[in-house]
């Protein structure tokens, strides 16, 4: 047994878990206990850090009551939707155990495979993400657009993100800080702990369907999830513009070419506006096109360069360090 391996799962090993919610007032009750029923089984002494992702509903109005019940529960709240990458980031920030987990709020993901996950991470894994066999309650067209982005995504960036994988995983610390110190507002996370490296194993499960409520990712999310992780990861986009735009500048050489001809050597030259028609529009379109993809990446250097912080909260609860002032615009939380 190795150091690295002797540290785990001993006396002081503390368990922190991530929950992002989002209106999920219908099934944040019954989370909370599946947790509970399922990791005291871990053995190990447990966290909970229940983030509320600007709910509309009452959310955090539960989040709160079960929280004055049960010493292993914190929350926080953030100020307004962030979206479900930043709301894990943010909740990755608040933990402090030596291992973690994130979880989705709505039970899809079975939280008795933590358990296995947690024999990997005994072994020396240092990420065990969840892998789905079999995926319930999703609809044909959310499993092949999700399997053809990460096809995409495989073959036109430097990262291998696993498929079918999704935020369901358990991180030593070590990758856990790594990861924070990434300091990207675009947060694709799978994308980022898979470019971290570290030694990371596929725990596979079946997916189940919601517990209550609906998803939270409706297409346009889902849409602008992909174009984050496609940009986030790869180049290749701006290159295929370059490439594309050498193709029809030869083209159009071509093209000069003709209509030079024709001009120098014949009397035909007014013909050939059919062909003039089609150029210019073919050309205005693709360079429209593709000032769109260039307009992608910069209005991402835009967001980047304003470095504004990733989010706030606007309240903490049931934290060791605490009491606290309610509300605190620290990015890190307040643990300076
Ligand atoms: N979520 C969030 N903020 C959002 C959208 C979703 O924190 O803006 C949470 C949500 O509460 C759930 C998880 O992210 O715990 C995954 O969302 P959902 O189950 O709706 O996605 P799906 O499983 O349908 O892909
Ligand atoms: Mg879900």
């Amino acid at each position: 047994m190795n150091r690295a391996q002797q540290q785990r799962g001993g006396a002081g090993s503390l368990f922190s878990v991530v929950i992002p919610c989002f209106n999920e007032e219908e099934v944040i009750r019954e989370t909370h206990s599946q947790l509970h029923a399922a990791l005291q089984k871990s053995g190990l002494p447990l966290e909970f850090i229940f983030v509320d992702d600007g709910s509309a509903d009452r959310t955090l109005e539960i989040l709160l009551e079960l929280q004055r019940n049960d010493p292993a529960m914190r929350v926080v709240a953030l100020s307004r939707n962030f979206g479900h990458q930043v709301a894990v980031t943010a909740g990755l920030e608040q933990t402090t155990g030596n291992v973690v987990g994130i979880i989705d709020a709505d039970l899809q993901d079975p939280p008795e495979v933590f358990l296995e996950m947690l024999a990997a991470w005994r072994e020396g894994i240092d990420v065990a993400y969840g892998q789905r066999r079999e995926r319930a309650g999703e609809t044909a067209f959310k499993r092949s657009s999700a399997k053809a982005f990460y096809r995409l995504i495989n073959r036109i960036s430097d990262v291998d993100i696993p498929l079918d994988t999704g935020d369901f995983r358990l991180m030593d610390r070590a990758a856990v800080d790594a990861l924070l110190a990434m300091p990207e507002r675009d947060r694709f996370v799978r994308g980022m702990v898979a470019w971290l490296g570290f030694p990371q194993r596929a725990i596979a499960y079946d997916r189940a369907a919601r517990f209550a409520g609906e998803t939270k990712y409706p297409l346009k999310k889902m849409l602008r999830f992909a174009t984050d992780g496609l940009i986030s990861f790869s180049l290749v986009p701006l290159r295929f513009a370059t490439l594309f735009g050498g193709l029809v500048i030869s083209l159009s050489m071509l093209g000069i070419l003709y209509a030079l001809v024709l001009r120098i050597f014949t009397n035909d030259w007014v013909e050939g506006w059919t062909l003039l028609f089609i150029a210019v529009l073919f050309i205005g379109g693709v360079q429209i096109a593709f000032l769109g993809v260039i307009g992608e990446y910069v209005g991402r250097i835009y967001g980047e360069a304003k470095r504004r912080p990733l989010y706030f909260l606007k309240l903490r609860a049931g934290f060791p360090d605490q009491p606290k002032p309610a509300a605190t615009n620290d990015r890190h939380g307040d643990d300076a």
